[in-house]
This record gives structure tokens, C-alpha cells and sequence, in this order.
């Protein structure tokens, strides 16, 4: 039996029973393919928004899709008590691609990020962690003491305790609060959420530098950078870093949730029963992140995303200056910075076919899945030109 519901009651049905934490747009998706969204009219949509960062091998990947059917029947969970044969293999690849020894399996990139911090208080015995302005890491409460954002922070306080915010890509600043007290600083190779913002290569060497130095451990949040969405597998293979926590999650599984902190040599080994969690490793997303991985290494997604987004850069460096401060990125993720609110241009776009992002009040950022062509990302780009040259000028 199928029920038909028009795409007024779903939205109205959605109003009356979400919790209300997220502004929503009034689009109902329903099917996804590539590069490409449906709405519940049929309409097709150029997808900008990459499922937040989780759409990086697009949607309903054929090699994921696969792996999701053919693990389903076999069996779904299996808490980590016991071994499991997809996830020891996941685990091989995954410590293998990262060059990191161990990972410990989660649901989310906040659960990721809350162990990473966890471990470092634990390799360290220390309490204090640095983390950076516009820094973003999640909204656990331990995440989210590390978050800088003052609107997602200031209702929960008090925060967990012992966190301070340095200015990012200022080396200086880190110099001067890392202490015998730090157990790690936290910081993002490119600011996602905090408004397309990429580190120089001397400051996050310099971040690494200090922590090896001061006895602090060195966590490179990777959650939205990481699985080629920058142009490299993850992001700080660009600086050749060695982080020793490194929290990842949004694409890993191909858009099933999953988190993962991958866990260096400087970490000492863990003991049993100081953290956990039911879902973690569960065989149906390990094996989705296994075909993930493959797909991200026989597609050469992060190639990909670097001629891309090499190419889209340039293709979007001559926007009218009267109306765009800046266009940064890196590999496809990539950030215009307007003179004004963004929220209207994502309208625009969305009348016109492309869904794209907001980072913070006046930054569009595009995270489009890797396997884009390079049609779509040009039609893409053409609209966005449209929408941005029509923009009113400011008095
Ligand atoms: C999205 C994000 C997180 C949080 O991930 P969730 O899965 O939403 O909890 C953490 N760090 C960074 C850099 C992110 O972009």
C-alpha cells in the first residue's frame, strides 16, 4: 500500500513533529543519483550541499549500495566484545590509507571528535585542550567546548572545563597558550563551517612542531576535510603532518553514519572500558566504508577534487569585487565570501536549480560530491555568477 502525500503536508507533517533545531529550506528530497538531487515534484536539482560532507562519493554510490544489500542479509551488528571479519578489514584499510595504527569505531563525527579529546586527556594526564576560533568540531558537549561559534555555546554553559580559543593561522598565539598543562590542541586543516578558512602550511607544522615539543598531543579534526574532499585523501597529507588523534566521519561510509578517530604512535595504548559505544564498528557500515574506500581509490576521487576545484577557483575568481570579498578553498571545498547575507543568494540558487551552503552569515560554500562532472559543475557555476552579478549593489 502506498500512501500519497503532496509535498505541502510532508513540510507541514515535518513542522508539527521535528524538534526544531535545524532551519530548514521548504524542499522535500526525496531520490538522489551522482551529483544530482529529486525533489518530491520531480524536479532535479545540481547538488552543492554534498550531504553536508557525508555525499562525497555522491549519492546512492553503486559499489556502497551494493555492499549495504549484500551485508544486510548477512548481519547488521555486532558490538565491538567480538571480532568481525568486516571490520577487521575495514580496519586494515583504514589505518593503512591514514598511516595511523589504530582507529577507534563510532557513529558520528562528534563521537570522533569526543574520542580523540578523551584520549588525549588519557595518553596525557593532562586536562586542558586548545582548541581555535571559528573552529567547529561538533555539539556534544566535549565537542562543543572545543566549538568557538558563541550561539551554539553560550546556552550550555558551563562547558566542560580547561578549553581556550587561540586565533587560527596565528602560530604566535599557539606558542604562547601551549602549556605543560595542554593535553592536545584540536584544529581543522580548513575551517569548514567556519567559513572556508584554510591553514597555511607553517602554521599547522608549527601546531605539530609545539605539541611534539610541549608533550601535547596534535588532533587534526579531518571530519569534514577528510576522504578527498581537498584534494588529498585527507587534508593534512598536503603539509606532510603526522597528527596523532585524527577524528573522521561525514564521507567515510559513503553517507551511512559513521565516525572513526584514528589513533598515532605517540598515544599510548588504551585500556579496556575507558570508552565505548553499542553501534560502533557495526559490520553494515563497516562494510559500507570498505567499499567506500576502494570506490575513493579507483575513482581517484581526491584527483578529482583537485583539477576541479583548481578549475572552479579560477572559473569563480572574477566575480564582481563589488559584490565578493574573497573566493579561498581547496580541492572542492570552496568558499565565497559576499559583502552581504548569503541566505538570499541560497534561495536564488535553490529557484534555479543548485543547493548550496551557507558558513557563517555571509560565506557560500560548495561541498559538491566528488564524482561531479564537470558540466554540472560548470552549469553550477554559471548560475552562481547569475545570482551573484544580479545581487543589488550596496549603498
Ligand atoms: C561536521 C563536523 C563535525 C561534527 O560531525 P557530526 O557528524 O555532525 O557530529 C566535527 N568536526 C568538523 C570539522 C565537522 O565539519
Amino acid at each position: 500500500m502506498s500512501t500519497q502525500i503532496d509535498t505541502q503536508s510532508y513540510m507541514e507533517i515535518e513542522e508539527a513533529h521535528t524538534s526544531g533545531v535545524y532551519p530548514k529550506r521548504p524542499l522535500t528530497i526525496v531520490r538522489g543519483e551522482g551529483a544530482y538531487l529529486w525533489d518530491d515534484a520531480g524536479n532535479r536539482y545540481i547538488d552543492c550541499v554534498g550531504g553536508q560532507g557525508a555525499a562525497n562519493l555522491g549519492h546512492a554510490h553503486p559499489a556502497v549500495v551494493a555492499a549495504i544489500r549484500e551485508q544486510a542479509g548477512v548481519l547488521l551488528n555486532c558490538p565491538e566484545i567480538f571480532y568481525n571479519d568486516k571490520r577487521a578489514a575495514l580496519l586494515e584499510r583504514l589505518t593503512s590509507l591514514a598511516r595511523m595504527p589504530r582507529a577507534y569505531l563510532c557513529n558520528s563525527g562528534a563521537e570522533a571528535v569526543e574520542a580523540a579529546l578523551k584520549f588525549a586527556k588519557l595518553a596525557t594526564g593532562r586536562m586542558e585542550i586548545i582548541a581555535t576560533k571559528r573552529g567547529f568540531h561538533g555539539r556534544t558537549m566535549g565537542a562543543l567546548s572545543a566549538t568557538w561559534e558563541p550561539k551554539y555555546r553560550e546556552p550550555f554553559q558551563p562547558l566542560v572545563p580547561n578549553y581556550k580559543h587561540i586565533n587560527y593561522n596565528d602560530l604566535a598565539a599557539a606558542d604562547a597558550a601551549i602549556s605543560d598543562q595542554t593535553a592536545a590542541i584540536i584544529v581543522e586543516v580548513v575551517q569548514g563551517e567556519g567559513g572556508v578558512n584554510p591553514a597555511s602550511a607553517e602554521y599547522l607544522q608549527g601546531l605539530q612542531r609545539l605539541c611534539r615539543e610541549r608533550g601535547a598531543m596534535f588532533i587534526v579534526d579531518e571530519v569534514q576535510t577528510g576522504f578527498g574532499r581537498t584534494g588529498k585523501l585527507f587534508a593534512h597529507q598536503h603539509y606532510d603532518l603526522s597528527p596523532d588523534l585524527m577524528p573522521v566521519a561525514k564521507s567515510i561510509a559513503g553517507g551511512l553514519p559513521m565516525g572513526a578517530c584514528l589513533i598515532g604512535e605517540r598515544v599510548p595504548p588504551l585500556q579496556a572500558q575507558t570508552h565505548g559505544t553499542t553501534f560502533g564498528g557495526s559490520p553494515i557500515v563497516c562494510a559500507a566504508a570498505l567499499a567506500a574506500l576502494e570506490a575513493m581509490e579507483t575513482e581517484d576521487l581526491p584527483g578529482r577534487a583537485a583539477a576541479l576545484g583548481g578549475w572552479l577557483l579560477e572559473r569563480l575568481a572574477n566575480l564582481p569585487t563589488s559584490k565578493v570579498r574573497e573566493v579561498r578553498g581547496l580541492g572542492l571545498i570552496i568558499g565565497i565570501e559576499l559583502r552581504q547575507k548569503v541566505s538570499p543568494v541560497l534561495k536564488s540558487l535553490q529557484e534555479r536549480g543548485v543547493l548550496a551552503l551557507p558558513a557563517g552569515m555571509n560565506v557560500l560554500r560548495l561541498l559538491p560530491p566528488l564524482v561531479i562532472s564537470k558540466e554540472a559543475l560548470e552549469q553550477a557555476a554559471q548560475q552562481i555568477e547569475a545570482v551573484i552579478e544580479g545581487l543589488p549593489e550596496l549603498s
